[in-house]
């Protein structure tokens, strides 16, 4: 469907198809402002269908492989059956509904807005909610 590649577009376009590079300290200084020190509870936007989670959220799914850490990358429609989450395509999601949907940050189309520095290398993350 053509409404697929244009919705991917105009993401990357309302992003200002710019990332924002942190240092790992500047990123927890950062979160801690927005929603304070208990990480579980940092709301994450999924850049492609702009549902907000927290790590909290994705303790529920913890039998399907989600950890705290899959708020900062993947949307919790991944997690969710097939009729509860949007997408673009019916094999795997139900096109009626718009969010939660099934992306992923490590996936083909690396959206995420965010660029964390650590010691061991560079995280692309999901934007807080409403630090965009
Ligand atoms: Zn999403």
């Amino acid at each position: 469907m053509a409404t697929h590649h244009t919705d991917y577009r105009s993401n990357l376009i309302s992003n200002g198809g710019l990332m924002k590079t942190l240092s790992e300290k500047e990123w927890i200084a950062l979160g801690e402002s927005l929603f304070g020190k208990d990480m579980n509870n940092w709301k994450f936007k999924c850049p492609v269908c702009g549902n907000v989670a927290t790590p909290e959220d994705f303790r529920k799914f913890k039998d399907q492989g989600a950890d705290p850490n899959s708020a900062t990358c993947e949307c919790i429609g991944r997690y969710l059956p097939k009729e509860q989450r949007g997408g673009f395509c019916s094999d795997h999601a139900n096109t009626k509904i718009k969010q939660p949907c099934d992306y992923a940050g490590y996936g083909l189309f690396r959206l995420s807005p965010v660029e964390v520095v650590r010691e061991d290398g560079r995280i692309h993350c999901f934007a807080f909610a409403g630090d965009e």
